[in-house]
């Protein structure tokens, strides 16, 4: 069965939630924050398919909510729909001008109210469908490349505004080339299916992404994850590559496929871009090639 979408509903009095919910409970699962500052905390954690803003609430009101919201990588394409006692025009352009899709007013009528919900979490998830599409990688069926480059850029932006630190990881097969000489290349696209799925398995956290950077080589990127984590989950890989005992006996090395890991971290700083992180990645992954493959090394500053 298709997953029930995530709908979260700001508003600042318990009682309209309550009305909403009733609306909607039944087709989706429902969160609340009754202050702008709680949703601007829980959205990116979340990550609703719609959020319904209250305008007038005290502090922060849904105007500027939307603002960070839509200035915040993890959040600026769920989308939002004012629910507000506003009437007038002028509340409802501003509030489209603010990126809202919608805008509808209180006391809500509930069939209109579920409708258009409906609507925008359908559009929501046909543009999720589609975007997957496109960020998928055809073998391996984890992230590609376009996806990767978007991820490490997100998440070096956010690292910068929240100080926080990245790690990546670049993964390469060792004697590659001599496996699908060896044993054939269909052989070869299955040991790289079964070392992405051994990456996706080893990366526990939400926010972890591990994708295919290209060929036989892959990338993972771990935010708010400093190097000795890192570290950790770079070892759990090997483990988990050693356990799986896929045989390659044309390895100089070891008589089972085995990879090489380079592992970058730092907190990401205005003066370069997310592309070193790539670079700093790769030239550790080149240090683990010419001390002997099979091994993680790193660089850090
Ligand atoms: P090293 O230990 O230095 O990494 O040696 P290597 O042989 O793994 O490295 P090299 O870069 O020379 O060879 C990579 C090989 O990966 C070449 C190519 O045959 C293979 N390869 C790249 N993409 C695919 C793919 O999609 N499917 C298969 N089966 N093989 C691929
Ligand atoms: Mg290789
Ligand atoms: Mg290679």
């Amino acid at each position: 069965m298709e997953k029930k979408g995530k709908i979260l509903i700001v508003d600042d009095s318990p009682s309209n939630i309550q009305i909403v919910n009733n609306i909607l409970k039944i087709d989706y699962d429902i969160f609340f924050a009754t202050t702008g500052e709680d949703a601007i905390k829980n959205a990116p954690k979340i990550l609703p398919d719609l959020i319904l803003l209250d305008i007038l609430m005290p502090n922060m009101n849904g105007y500027d909510v939307i603002k960070v919201l839509k200035n915040e990588p993890l959040t600026k394409d769920i989308p939002v729909i004012f629910t507000t006692a506003l009437d007038n025009v002028e509340n409802e352009i501003k509030g489209l001008d603010a990126g809202a899709v919608d805008y509808i007013t209180k006391p809500v009528v509930g069939a209109i109210l579920k409708a258009r919900v409906d609507t925008h979490v359908e559009l929501k998830k046909q543009k999720d469908f589609l975007r997957n599409l496109s960020t998928i990688d055809g073998l391996t069926g984890i992230s590609n490349r376009r996806m990767l480059d978007e991820y490490i850029e997100k998440y070096y932006r956010l690292g910068i505004r929240k100080k926080l630190p990245l790690s990546i990881l670049m993964l390469d097969i060792d004697y590659f080339k001599f496996y699908n000489d060896f044993y054939g290349h269909i052989k070869g696209d299955e040991c790289l299916k079964s070392i992405a799925s051994i990456l996706k398995n080893s990366l526990k956290r939400g926010y972890d992404l591990a994708a295919r950077y290209g060929g036989e080589e892959f990338c993972c990127v771990l935010p708010e994850t400093e190097l000795k984590d890192a570290i950790k989950v770079a070892e759990r890989i090997q483990d988990s590559v050693k356990e799986s005992k896929m045989e390659h006996l044309a390895s100089p090395i070891v008589k089972y496929v085995t990879l090489s890991i380079g592992i970058y971290s730092s907190v990401p700083t205005e003066k370069t871009d997310h592309n070193k992180f790539i670079q700093k990645a790769d030239e550790a992954l080149y240090m683990a090639k010419n001390n002997g493959r099979n091994r993680i090394m790193f660089i850090e500053d």
